[in-house]
């Protein structure tokens, strides 16, 4: 069966899932988005998705119109029509079709959809390897400017990222803020591991709040790993005993060679591996059920 996508309140298949032209979603990257997984038929803090969706749209003053319930159980009615167990869930709300000019006041619906999908997962060797990555030269977004904290669907400034890592030979790159702080990377948060304590730069130097990010910094003292959020530089991801990156897609994600630097061993280590396992039980726990 074709898979079924959820579009402006109807299930239609995916070959005829299409959206206007005009849509400023398309135009001009206004609107907000969510990734979401499903374990075991669990959306993983769906709410939490839902909430920060809110939030993203709230700011760029787009009005979803549809309570955040309704949404819930679309994203469940979703799943179901596609009889999935794991999936990658893309949630998108865009300021909808207007006309050519870009102000949003032309906008009179926005434009849901939701894809629900099979997940490609990270090959298991990325895992146990951990990654070698790069800083790249293009800067996070300037908080000032456009905010990272809000998911937005213009993700150029992260692609312009990605694009320089790989014309460098590396999958993933390292951002900065302007004044040379570690941000993020293109969809993952980063944390390091310094003598037992767990290190992440705080959203203000320019990252998203990563809800994967919240969920390992919650574990972290549940296990009593103790935990500092406070701006990193370079030198401190160098000298780092262990690194590794945080996301919806990825999970967590070991990080081993920054820059041609060998990070802590060269290999992942025991503070990834004790909140990586922790991570993996709470995709068991934590979220919305549903039966299919
Ligand atoms: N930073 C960026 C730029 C992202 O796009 C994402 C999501 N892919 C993340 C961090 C991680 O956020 P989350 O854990 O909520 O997926």
């Amino acid at each position: 069966m074709e898979l079924q996508i959820y579009l402006n309140g109807k299930l239609v298949p995916k070959s005829e899932a299409k959206i206007s032209v005009f849509d400023h979603g398309l135009l001009y990257g206004d609107g907000v988005f969510e990734g979401i997984r499903s374990y075991d038929c669990l959306v993983f803090r769906l709410m939490e998705h839902i909430d920060r969706l809110f939030e993203s749209a709230h700011t760029i003053t787009l009005k979803v119109g549809m309570t955040k319930e309704e949404l819930r159980d679309a994203v469940i009615t979703t799943l179901k029509a596609n009889r999935l167990r794991d999936a990658y869930i893309r949630l998108v709300v865009t300021r909808g079709p207007g006309d050519l000019g870009l102000d949003p006041n032309k906008c009179k619906a926005p434009t849901i959809f939701i894809i629900a999908d099979k997940i490609t997962l990270y090959p298991d060797a990325l895992y146990k390897k951990g990654l070698d990555i790069v800083t790249v030269p293009t800067v996070r977004n300037l908080p000032e400017a456009l905010n990272p904290s809000i998911k937005s669907l213009n993700y150029l400034n992260n692609i312009l990222a990605k694009i320089e890592a790989n014309n460098s030979g590396f999958s993933e790159a390292l951002m900065l803020n302007a004044s040379g702080y570690v941000a993020e990377c293109t969809g993952e948060n980063v944390f390091a591991v310094k003598c037992g304590e767990l290190l992440t730069p705080p959203a203000y130097i320019g990252a998203l709040e990563g809800i994967t990010r919240h969920s390992i910094i919650e574990l972290a003292e549940k296990l009593k790993v103790p935990f500092c959020e406070k701006p990193l530089t370079r030198h401190d991801l160098y000298n780092a005993d262990e690194a590794f990156l945080t996301g919806t897609a990825a999970e967590v994600v070991p990080v081993v060679k920054l820059d041609g630097r060998v990070i802590g061993t060269g290999k992942p280590g025991p503070v990834t591996h004790k909140l990586t396992q922790a991570f993996h039980a709470l995709t068991k726990t934590c979220g919305v059920k549903y039966k299919l």
